[in-house]
């Protein structure tokens, strides 16, 4: 019988879900936020997901529900739970995703290396973080940060004042997540897929380049890594995966230290942008993996099919000149860059697509990248 695997939220990761839905043979449904987003080539419904009778008629519909995203709210899922529905992930392992002060104790309940860290609820407990770690630290808005957004390097306390002004207006209270800076020479991303029966796979490590906090590339696998490093970044995303009974795609982003350690940043329970790279890279794609995951269905082979993959965003898209025509011509005059769109309009910042190149020879291939990218800058 054919599986309906229901997404919720409408953007490029549910998108990207489509083809190899279609060649697994699953049905694919979506719940968006609203009409015309990315992923509206699959069928899709149109409705709020932090509204539980919306998202319970949506399941109605659907053999599993999974996520584009990690917003859905804790009482909505639980709801979900107590009807009976199939979800993935979880709301306990979602929970660790959704705030990242659960998710600092929970690592350290792990016994995973991570950044010292503290919850500072005033301006003093801050201060005293600051003055304990050389007199800079980075704050970090605990639930709904993306793409650097809740992030803020700071030397003194009053930095972050907005931030415990609006902690006193939330009724719930909380806290501040403070951490020290890293002092790292690169930033990595371990992707790990289990199934609800707890079998698992572990992709290469790869590298991701950040500008402004958000991601530009990703060298898959990471160059210069050698065995160790590997070995310890994929202990890491099993434990995690294990330890918190993730179901899907698990990432963990890392922080390799000028000491050559390796520790946490942050995780997300989904396809991620890091792992963009395995569409064209892999044996089997992050959103293929995801998908059988979920509906726990055997998991594929998440090795390389080629030495070398480098992944760029198309972020925001040109100024001038519609974006159709720079696809046109990054596809004419690059041919072995596979081109990723996601339908959506140019907006400064905004990611609306990347390009995949893979090959023999890093260099090589990382020109080839950067060149096909370049046609959509101004
Ligand atoms: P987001 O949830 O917005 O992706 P992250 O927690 O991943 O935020 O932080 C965004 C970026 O900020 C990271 O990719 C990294 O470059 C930098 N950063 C985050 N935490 C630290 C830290 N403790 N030390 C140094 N840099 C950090």
């Amino acid at each position: 019988m054919t599986v309906r695997v229901g997404v919720v939220g409408g953007g490029q990761l549910a998108r990207m879900m489509i083809a190899p839905a279609v060649e697994l043979g699953i049905e694919l449904h979506v719940l968006a936020e609203e009409e015309g987003m990315s992923a509206a080539l699959a069928a899709t419904a149109v409705g709020d997901y932090r509204d539980a009778a919306t998202v319970l008629a949506f399941a109605e519909t659907v053999d599993v529900i999974t996520f584009d995203h990690e917003h859905v709210p804790q009482d909505v899922l639980a709801q979900l739970i107590e009807a009976g529905v199939r979800v993935h992930p979880g709301p306990d392992a979602l929970a660790i995703a959704q705030d990242k002060l659960i998710m600092r104790a929970r690592l350290q309940e792990l016994g995973m290396p991570q950044p010292d860290w503290a919850a500072v609820v005033n301006a003093t407990e801050l201060q005293d973080f600051i003055d304990s770690h050389g007199g800079r630290a980075v704050v970090k808005t605990p639930r709904g940060g993306y793409d650097g957004k809740g992030v803020r390097v700071v030397a003194a306390a009053t930095e972050a004042q907005d931030w415990f002004a609006a902690l006193e207006e939330d009724a719930r209270g909380g806290a501040l997540l403070v951490e020290e800076l890293v002092d790292f020479s690169r930033e990595l991303a371990q992707q790990v897929a289990r199934r609800p029966s707890g079998d698992v796979r572990a992709y290469p490590v790869v590298e991701t380049v950040q500008r402004g906090g958000v991601c530009a590339e990703v060298l898959a696998p990471a160059p210069r890594a050698g065995e160790r490093l590997s070995e310890v970044a994929r202990e890491i995303g099993v434990t995690i995966a294990e330890g918190l009974g993730v179901t899907g795609m698990l990432a963990v982003e890392l922080f390799e230290t000028t000491d050559e350690r390796l520790l946490v940043n942050e995780l997300a329970m989904r396809p991620h942008n890091s792992g963009h790279w395995s569409q064209d890279g892999a044996v089997t794609s992050q959103f293929e993996q995801h998908l059988r995951a979920v509906a726990d269905l055997p998991l594929g082979d998440p090795s390389p099919r080629v030495p070398w993959t480098v992944m760029i965003n198309i972020l925001g898209g040109p100024v001038e000149g519609g974006l159709a025509d720079r696809f046109a011509s990054a596809m004419t005059e690059h041919p072995t860059a596979k081109i990723h769109t996601y339908g959506k309009a140019p907006r400064p910042g905004r990611k609306v697509g990347h390009v995949n190149v893979a090959g023999d020879d890093l260099d090589d291939v990382t020109y080839e990248a950067r060149a096909a990218a370049s046609h959509f800058l101004d």
